[in-house]
């Protein structure tokens, strides 16, 4: 497929999947409009890049639907200024979306073959303030805290303590959290050094948050709700 063909399914992506269904703010749109999704999965699914599921990317991972990836954006608030962590670089086009949209990217994989992937598909777009750390993220990255903005791209059983203290004040931090077949998508806002606020978004399915603040993988795999 050519680029022009690709440019058109974008655009027609960003109006029926993620305007139709009330995302307003114009950064977001903006930027979902000019991150070339079909850089960002494989060779395989290229046809499908700009459909309205979610697509895998290998290692048992995927990279989210569109819609998901702008809620989740626009529920950060980002302004241009901010230092972002996101948990779980998957393919790498969340953060290339939030590249656009803040200062600094730091994002944390946890399998090295992905992370590889983003970084050279970063480099390939010439996204430079975006950083790629593979490690566990339930532990945060704690060389660039704190955050104004953390986004976590996998479900975890509760919101890892590690993540609200990287948070600042007056921060936010977007999370799924329940069980295997069922997530809310929350918010949660550090009002003050010791107080946060949070809602409920919407439910959600993400695959797991593995590591020392999230899910076991056995105990995952067991889960039958
Ligand atoms: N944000 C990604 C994108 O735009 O393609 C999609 C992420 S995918 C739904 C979830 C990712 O979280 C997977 O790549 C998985 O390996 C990663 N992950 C799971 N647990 C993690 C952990 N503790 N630390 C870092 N990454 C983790």
């Amino acid at each position: 497929m050519e680029d022009k063909e690709f440019e058109k399914l974008r655009q027609q992506m960003v109006t029926t999947q993620i305007e139709r269904r009330g995302i307003s703010n114009q950064r977001v749109l903006t930027a979902m409009r000019q991150i070339p999704r079909h850089d960002f999965v494989s060779p395989r699914e290229l046809e499908q890049a700009y459909e309205d599921h979610p697509l895998p990317i290998g290692e048992g991972q995927t990279i989210s639907q569109p819609y998901i990836v702008a809620l989740m954006t626009e529920t950060l608030d980002l302004h241009g200024d901010e230092n972002v962590l996101e948990v779980g670089t998957g393919s790498g086009y969340q953060a290339a979306i939030l590249s656009v949209l803040a200062k600094t990217v730091h994002t944390v994989e946890r399998i090295p073959s992905l992370a590889e992937r983003a970084r050279l598909a970063f480099a390939r777009l010439g996204i430079e303030n975006v950083h790629v750390h593979v490690g566990d993220g339930t532990l945060g990255w704690v060389d660039a805290a704190p955050y104004q903005g953390i986004l976590i791209t996998a479900a975890a059983p509760y919101v890892p303590r590690p993540l609200l203290d990287q948070l600042d004040i007056g921060g936010r931090l977007v999370i799924p959290v329940g069980a295997r077949y069922h997530q809310d998508l929350q918010l949660w806002r550090r009002v003050a050094d010791d107080q946060y606020h949070h809602e409920i978004i919407l439910p959600v399915a993400f695959v797991p948050l593995l590591g020392e603040h999230g899910w076991n993988e056995k105990k995952w795999q067991e889960l039958d709700f």
